[in-house]
């Protein structure tokens, strides 16, 4: 029997899996460790007495690239996803009682968009034409790629492209270009979130994103996003891949030079011939290495906002909350401001409300209803006073009241049968989140590309990374890109140590 390398990825997020899976399928022997008892990280779900909460995760975007995943494991995506299109994409309601549905119908938009603004539907076809010029050129030039240095990154083939994809510019205040009232500008930029990034930080480039929603489209797998998690998952054990819950890694040994171990919290100790970080880097390099400057540099980087989360089991169903609904508050800037510069809950807190039986009857009780609220909120940040409690009351209030009266939900208070929370600390202590920041390290100018963590450690050669910290970023299709470029990454190292060593590659790059 050939040897074949093993491989030891530590964490069960869709990174992990999804790379487990690529490396089984290139001959790999794949062990994943998990510290929690099922898998999918952050993308994962809660089921309590009939109802099927998403916990993170509620878009599905980008199905291109899930398919490009499931194709290279052998598989069809329509054989395990029942994706349906989610058409208004959302309802958004501002506080002073205007509502928009962004919606792929054209002649609606144009309806709702010249009763804001006479010329507002000619900016919004620019802003897509734009969107969708920054997400084809990031994709196929930045994105879906690795930079092995520094002068392919800042190559002169590139350099033109910082200045087409507006990468030095503002997202707010390029979407000013396309838009004059302010509630508009909200409309096509607090997307942004989803990068854990403001607006008015963001580059221009994050166009992409709107055009990624209301042109490729915003889908829900019947049964809830956790079946993407389920399918990779069985897929990944059909190729041979071992999953071990309940396996808290506490430590990588090294010799200086390369990793040789995991050892976990109950003493147990596994060795592999290539490693893969899929737990957030920043906490790998904190807590699971030995060298701490590397760690503290890692700590002084942009992180993304954190977030509030209500799980609400309601005994009644209330069908005018649409799938997917965004409330927008007051002061635009401030409240960003507050987030990401002050760490805290914005005076006039903006949230989203999931309701996933709109279009999956299953996720509720007949009758009855789901609600995931999503209230952005500060990361944890040790030199701020933060009264969690506090904000966690404040934030709940501010959902309840605006439901109530704008939605004509009054009642819903008395109807919650059940509550489940999650804060920036649970973020944290369940998933080992570096400063409990639910989107991971930030995506500015700074921290994408080349300039992000890489997926191989600079010193530990046989250390990989893969997920949301590390390059491209954050978000599940993204996070399915990263695991193809690690592979791809680590494919291209074990061809080159075969061609160094016998003169001949022994495994397939692919
Ligand atoms: C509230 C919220 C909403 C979101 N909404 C969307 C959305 O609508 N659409 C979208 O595409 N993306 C969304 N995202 C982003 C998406 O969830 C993430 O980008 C993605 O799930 C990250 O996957 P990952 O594999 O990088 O990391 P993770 O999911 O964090 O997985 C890492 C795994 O490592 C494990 N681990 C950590 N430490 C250890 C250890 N010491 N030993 C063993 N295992 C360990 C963790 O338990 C975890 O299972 C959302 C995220 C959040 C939090």
């Amino acid at each position: 029997m050939p040897y074949k390398q093993t491989a030891l990825v530590i964490g069960a997020g869709i990174g992990g899996i999804a790379t487990a899976a690529r490396l089984a399928k290139n001959g790999y022997d794949v062990t994943v460790l998990e510290k929690n008892d099922t898998p999918g990280g952050r993308c994962n779900q809660i089921v309590h007495v009939g109802h099927r909460f998403d916990i993170g995760p509620t878009l599905f975007l980008m199905p291109e690239v899930w398919e490009e995943t499931f194709a290279a494991l052998g598989e069809k995506m329509s054989d395990h996803l029942d994706l349906r299109r989610i058409d208004p994409t959302y309802k958004i309601h501002f506080d002073d009682g205007l509502q928009l549905e962004l919606t792929s119908d054209i002649g609606k938009m144009q309806t709702q968009l010249e009763k804001v603004e006479k010329t507002a539907f000619t900016g919004f076809l620019n802003y897509i034409a734009e969107g969708s010029k920054h997400y084809k050129m990031s994709l196929d030039k930045f994105v879906g790629r690795n930079f092995y240095n520094i002068f392919e990154y800042f190559s002169l083939a590139n350099l033109p492209l910082l200045f087409q994809l507006k990468a030095l510019k503002k997202h707010y205040a390029n979407t000013g270009k396309y838009f004059k009232d302010d509630r508009l500008k909200a409309a096509f930029t607090f997307q942004n979130m989803y990068l854990g990034l403001s607006p008015f930080d963001a580059p221009a480039t994050y166009s992409l994103l709107q055009y990624t929603e209301l042109a490729e489209g915003v889908w829900y797998p019947i049964g809830g996003m956790y079946t993407g998690i389920q399918s990779l998952t069985a897929i990944a054990e059909n190729l041979g891949v071992r999953f071990i819950y309940n396996a808290p890694v506490r430590k990588l040994e090294t010799d200086g030079k390369k990793i040789l171990g995991a050892l976990l919290e109950d003493g147990r100790r596994f060795s592999a011939d290539i490693f893969i970080g899929n737990a957030d880097l920043p906490y790998i390099y904190k807590e699971l290495l030995p060298d701490k400057a590397e760690a503290q540099k890692l700590e002084n980087k942009l992180y993304t906002c954190s977030t509030i989360m209500f799980y609400w089991g309601v005994d009644k169903e209330y069908p005018q909350i649409a799938h997917h609904n965004v409330f927008l508050g007051g002061n635009y800037k401030a409240s960003f401001d507050q987030i990401f510069n002050e760490h805290t809950l914005p005076d006039v807190p903006s949230f989203y409300i999931h309701a996933p039986s709109r279009t999956d009857p299953a996720a509720a009780p007949n009758g009855q209803d789901t609600l995931y609220v999503l209230v952005p909120v500060g990361h944890l940040d040790a030199r701020t006073e933060q009264d969690w409690d506090a904000m966690i009351k404040r934030a709940r209030q501010t959902v309840l009241t605006r439901i109530g009266k704008e939605m004509g939900a009054t009642d819903l208070e008395n109807h919650i049968k059940f509550e489940i929370i999650y804060q920036p600390k649970t973020w944290k202590e369940r998933f080992n989140l570096a400063k409990g920041a639910a989107f991971s390290l930030s995506h500015n100018f700074w921290q994408v590309g080349y300039l992000r963590p890489q997926n191989r450690h600079q010193k530990y050669k046989n250390l990989y990374f893969t997920g949301a910290s590390t390059h491209p970023g954050t978000g599940l299709p993204i996070v399915l890109l990263s695991a193809r470029l690690t592979t791809q990454r680590i494919l291209k190292d074990a061809s080159t140590i075969a061609v160094q060593k016998m003169g001949k590659p022994v495994l397939n790059p692919a």
